[in-house]
């Protein structure tokens, strides 16, 4: 029997109709994107977001630099866009053109502003337990395994990827639901010896079918994180046959893109809900870029 197709579309729709409501409640959320250079592929998630997060009713604002923008300018945007009070979210689009140094450009966004959840302190309170802002794609993959009702407390979960802001938080997100967790990489020695145990696999490599049938558990949950634009459009990283064997399996497209727009969105709000004093930012008791006490523009 075929696997039952986990889609992600008919969720995204309710958290991005959830999100809209909190954004009419607020009164306004703006989120402001940077985008660095012209690559084709940042431009089309750019306008993705950008598009869902105007359609949330959220103050989406698109700020474009040239791809000779040097490092120094890009932090001075930073430090601007992390003292502008109209700027609840802020997300600068990797990857950055060669020569600014990516690590130094995250820490550099406000932490309650940073709404990928890349930022160290944020990363940090999710590896100990505590997520506060965490990236939009994992928290995606977890609400579509609640919506199917998937058992992770116990369950053998394989994840194939430990990007920062996919394989990591990915796993610790399922760790932290008490699964047992796999994490698997390039340098891994045997993929089929884990994945075949795995009662829950993610997998983020961006290698097309780089899972095969004969590498899935029977009965298990299969969750493709993965897109990769071929002459035959967009695939994932699990090969569809998959479904023979897997019991949910996600499609692609439609499975986890829509839930990564969705909960980037919810980000914002969060984002926004911290500026306004709605929830506390955790103190972090330096005197830096840390966020600032909940300001006082307004309790609603
Ligand atoms: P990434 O930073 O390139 O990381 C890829 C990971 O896969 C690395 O940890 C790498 O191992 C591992 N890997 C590569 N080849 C492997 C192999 N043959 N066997 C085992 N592991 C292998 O990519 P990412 O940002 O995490 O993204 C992964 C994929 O997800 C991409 O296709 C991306 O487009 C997609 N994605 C989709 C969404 C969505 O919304 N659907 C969101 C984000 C990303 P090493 O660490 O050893 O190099």
């Amino acid at each position: 029997m075929a696997a039952t197709r986990m889609e992600g579309r008919p969720l995204a729709e309710r958290i991005r109709a959830a999100v809209a409501e909190e954004v009419r409640s607020l009164g306004r959320v703006g989120l402001t994107t940077v985008l660095v250079g012209d690559d084709p592929a940042s431009d089309v998630y750019i306008r993705l977001k950008q598009k869902a997060a105007t359609e949330a009713g959220i103050d989406a604002q698109d700020l474009r630099l040239p791809a000779t923008t040097s490092e120094d300018e890009l932090l001075e945007r930073v430090a601007a866009l992390n003292a502008d009070g109209d700027v609840d979210a802020l997300l600068v689009q990797l990857p950055l053109p060669e020569g600014i140094d990516e690590a130094r450009v995250i820490r550099a966004v406000d932490p309650a502003k940073d709404v990928d959840g890349f930022h160290p302190l944020n990363a940090g309170e999710l590896y100990l337990g505590r997520p506060i802002l965490v990236p939009a794609t994992p928290i995606g993959v977890m609400a579509l395994l609640e919506e199917y009702r998937i058992p992770l407390d116990g369950a053998e979960a394989v994840v194939i990827g430990r990007s920062d802001i996919v394989g990591k938080p990915m796993a610790h997100l399922l760790m932290q639901a008490n699964a047992t967790v796999t994490i698997c990489h390039s340098h891994t020695r045997d993929l089929a010896e884990h994945t075949l145990e795995a009662d829950v696999l993610v997998v983020a490599t961006g290698r097309a079918a780089l899972v095969t049938p004969d590498m899935v558990k029977t009965g298990s949950t299969v969750v493709d994180v993965g897109m990769n634009r071929t002459d035959a459009g967009l695939v994932g990283d699990v090969d569809p046959g998959a479904a023979d064997i897997a019991a949910y399996l996600t499609p692609v497209p439609g499975g986890v893109g829509p839930m990564t727009i969705a909960c980037l969105l919810q980000n914002a709000v969060r984002c926004a809900r911290f500026r306004r004093g709605k929830i506390a930012f955790p103190d972090t008791g330096n005197s830096g870029n840390v966020p600032r006490a909940p300001s006082s523009d307004g309790g609603s």
